[in-house]
């Protein structure tokens, strides 16, 4: 508690509701990088969000620069969205069966993204990855994965081994209660060494049956792939009859139409073999999904033999939320995300550099994060020998002066089509006192 109350503002309402989730919820929280323990304090219990703003249980407003962890790109309760969602809850809630909504948010997603010829609605992320992995071993009839560390891809058992998000944030190096036999067909390799991944596949002829790599990884910051390496992982993959999986369940749809395929792969002329999606095509409800070409998609059942199954996949008051979403989200409102983060990072790199700060902003499409270094940062290694002491006094200054950021060094920032001109001045307004805070931080202060 004394550790709460040290900071110099109070959150009297969140505080009461955090004391009463601890009693009923491990850390008080549903997902553990909202509990603020990497950067300390009382994780703020919003209540009401709208455009780029949230409003917490005291009744303070923030400038969202996490929307939801990424799902809101056209930002809160946008209103085709509300109303999509109105219509379909006024219908019933679920039904377990087929709906004509499943359908059109399937054919949304295919018509934008070409290597998905068929998919498959789940509802979240991490179900996606499992099942796409699971596809992956029963097309090819082989069990080790290939992951990158600093990737997070889900807490599914086998892939939680050197992740990134709040694996990162809290240095875990592993998860107990993931068994050595569900982590031991998982090679784990250095982010952005093709090297690695063709002696891997050397070392292990015939064993490998999929390659998955966060299309562009957000989840120990954001550190974009070097040029060539997603291509090399395909042909690696190519090569060597594994599949190739692209998880751009933070990406999809959201760095471009196409996600990061569209920005990269579409261009260079090569496709993975599997993509799984989530976030942004759910609107903010649980909706997520894996796809890619149609003779490994034929293998899941009932089609083939491969099971995957879900009581509330497809659910029609998520998909209706999804599809609204989608089809809002259109070239313009990419144009615009874009130029808001440009201009938001571009003011966070002036605000450091003026407080002489050594840091790199990093940026993926529209999704940047800070590293408090003067390196570049291409690895989960890079990522961690960070001074990440410093970003707890920058996000508690932030915070608050009404500026809601991840609350961790090692998360991408997201803002949406949304942020207008004076959510902007805001954060601006706000960054030179957190400049100095993140300059005068000491790893002592952490
Ligand atoms: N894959 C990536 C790249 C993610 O960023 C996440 C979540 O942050 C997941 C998978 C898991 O998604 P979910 O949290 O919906 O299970």
């Amino acid at each position: 508690m004394s550790e709460q109350m040290s900071y110099p503002y109070e959150a009297p309402q969140s505080q009461s509701l955090f004391e009463r989730a601890l009693a009923v919820t491990p850390g008080g929280v549903n997902s553990p990088v909202r509990a603020f323990r990497a950067v300390g304090g009382t994780p703020r219990f919003m209540v009401s969000g709208s455009g780029p703003y949230l409003t917490d249980a005291d009744g303070r407003e923030y400038v969202d620069l996490v929307c939801s962890w990424g799902p809101m790109l056209l930002g809160h309760s946008h209103p085709a969205v509300i109303e999509a969602v109105q219509q379909a809850v006024s219908r019933g809630t679920s039904f377990g069966t087929p709906g004509q909504g499943e359908v059109e948010l399937g054919e949304e997603i295919v018509a934008r993204i070409a290597p998905v010829e068929q998919v498959r609605l789940v509802s979240s992320g991490t179900e996606a990855t499992m099942s796409a992995i699971r596809l992956a071993r029963g097309f090819t009839g082989r069990a080790k994965v290939v992951k990158f560390a600093g990737c997070y891809h889900g807490h599914v058992d086998a892939l939680l081994a050197a992740a990134g998000s709040g694996v990162a944030t809290f240095g875990l190096p592993d998860t107990p209660g993931v068994t050595g036999a569900q982590a031991g067909d998982t090679i784990v390799l250095p982010y952005n060494d093709l090297e690695a991944v063709r002696a891997a596949f050397a070392a292990h002829p015939g064993e490998i049956a999929c390659v998955i790599t966060e299309a562009s990884p957000g989840n120990m910051g954001v550190v974009p792939p070097l040029p060539g390496f997603n291509g090399g992982l395909a042909e690696l993959c190519r090569e060597n009859g594994a599949l190739f999986i692209s998880d751009e369940v933070m990406t999809g749809f959201r760095v471009s139409k196409a996600g990061w395929y569209g920005l990269e792969a579409a261009r260079e002329g090569w496709a993975p073999d599997l993509m799984t999606f989530g976030k942004v095509m759910g609107g903010g409800f649980p909706a997520a999904a894996f796809g890619g070409r149609a003779d490994v998609m034929a293998h899941l059942a009932p089609a083939g033999p491969v099971y995957q199954a879900g009581t509330l996949s497809g659910n029609p008051i998520a998909t209706a939320a999804g599809l609204a979403q989608l089809r809002n989200c259109t070239d313009e409102v990419y144009v615009t995300v874009d130029k808001v983060a440009a201009e938001v990072s571009g003011l966070v790199a002036e605000a450091l550099t003026k407080e002489g700060v050594a840091h790199r902003l990093q940026t993926a499409g529209n999704m940047f994060s800070v590293f408090f270094t003067d390196q570049q940062v291409t690895n989960y290694d890079e990522a961690r020998r960070q001074q990440a002491f410093r970003f707890n006094g920058f996000f508690h200054s932030m915070l608050s002066q009404g500026v809601y950021l991840p609350p961790s060094a090692f998360e991408s920032w997201f803002v949406s089509a949304a942020h207008d001109a004076r959510a902007i001045e805001r954060i601006a307004a706000a960054l030179p006192a957190a400049a100095r805070a993140a300059a005068e931080a000491t790893e002592e202060s952490k």
